[in-house]
């Protein structure tokens, strides 16, 4: 906190549709009087050694300040370009991945009682980039899970249970076949849990849960589930699918030197700059920013007159299936924020 007794926030727009769903949320808290001040960055690569780089100034802002809001960034394909992503995920060991998802009401999708919260080691698992060809013809890619990872997650999950009210915590697994790595993530959550006994704590195998997701989501609002790499990856973007896909859910980085929160949608190139991007998941990952950093009041008057908007239907983004632009949907909330 500045002395004006305001936040520093880095903000990195990010690319194609970035900069104009960034400034619906600059628009939005200004109206709510939010205590931020934000500090804006671009993060477009740099060559540094002969390699694709963030640029220093992005990276130190993001270390000073210790939160960031942040656009999509588009990946240039080819040319062997580490993933901009993976590079801030690496840098600030942003270590679990939070993606809530909750049906939002005049959106209709098959199930309207959606609510559920993934969280995601976001380190190792799968996604360790260990792959070598054995012999021709056969590939080896290892699946690494540590002890500490897994237990940096887990006690994450619980904490987040306890500080959002959910009453359990189910780690999600396959250690029926996996017994050794999922095993080890298992007992960590295990050990986890002793610490949290006001939560309780269960274990449910992927599949399973799947099943039972897609054919009665209700169950799962009680919950936080927590998982490793590959199974969070794909159930979160399974839960996605149940409240109407990636273009209206926010979520979170959680890092030890950082945290970053930022949309999952991507840069939408097919219609950037063309004042038509819908800004609701970038605006619900800054609310998901705003209760990290305990502003829970802004982010509860910001969230009502956005999903408010929404249950309307009267101006809303072309993806909702509405005819308003960026700039009309934004000042249809932020006029619902000034009467509030
Ligand atoms: P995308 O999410 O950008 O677009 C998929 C479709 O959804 C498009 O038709 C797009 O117009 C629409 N869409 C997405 N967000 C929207 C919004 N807010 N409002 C209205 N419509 C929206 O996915 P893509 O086309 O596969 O990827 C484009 C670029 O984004 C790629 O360079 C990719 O690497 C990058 N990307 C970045 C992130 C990130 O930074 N977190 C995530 C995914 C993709």
């Amino acid at each position: 906190k500045g002395p004006n007794g305001k936040y520093t926030v880095t903000l990195i727009p990010g690319d194609g549709i970035g900069p104009e769903i960034s400034q619906s949320v600059k628009d939005i808290y200004s109206a709510a009087k939010v205590p931020i001040e934000w500090e804006e960055v671009d993060v477009t690569p740099i060559f540094k050694n002969g390699k694709t780089a963030i640029p220093d100034y992005a990276i130190a802002s993001v270390k000073k300040n210790t939160v960031a809001l942040k656009g999509p960034l588009a990946t240039p394909i080819g040319k062997g370009h580490v993933s901009l992503n993976l590079t801030l995920r690496r840098t600030f060991n942003l270590f679990a991945n939070v993606r809530p998802c909750v049906s939002i009401k005049g959106f209709k999708t098959p199930y309207d009682d959606v609510n559920t919260v993934l969280i995601r080691e976001n380190t190792e698992g799968e996604y360790s980039g260990i792959e070598h060809e054995i012999v021709d013809g056969v590939v080896q890619s290892i699946k690494l899970i540590t002890h500490e990872a897994s237990e940096r997650v887990a006690r994450y999950a619980f904490f987040y249970a306890r500080s959002t009210g959910r009453k359990r915590v189910t780690a999600v697994h396959k250690a029926n076949i996996m017994k050794m790595s999922d095993g080890m993530f298992l007992s960590a959550c295990r050990q986890v849990s002793k610490d949290f006994p006001e939560i309780q704590y269960d274990e449910d195998l992927l599949d399973r849960v799947c099943l039972h997701i897609t054919q009665n989501p209700a169950p799962y609002a009680d919950r936080v589930m927590v998982m490793p790499n590959l199974y969070g990856d794909i159930l979160s973007d399974m839960c996605a699918g149940l409240i109407g896909g990636l273009g209206l859910t926010p979520s979170g980085n959680i890092g030890r030197d950082a945290s970053i929160f930022e949309a999952v949608h991507g840069s939408a190139p097919d219609i950037a700059g063309k004042g038509l991007a819908n800004p609701t998941a970038l605006l619900l990952s800054s609310l998901m920013m705003l209760r990290h950093m305990n502003l829970n009041e802004y982010a509860d008057k910001i969230e009502k007159a956005a999903l408010g908007t929404i249950a309307e239907g009267k101006t809303i983004t072309g993806d909702l299936g509405g005819k308003s632009s960026t700039k009309e949907y934004t000042a249809a909330i932020v006029d619902k924020i000034l009467k509030a």
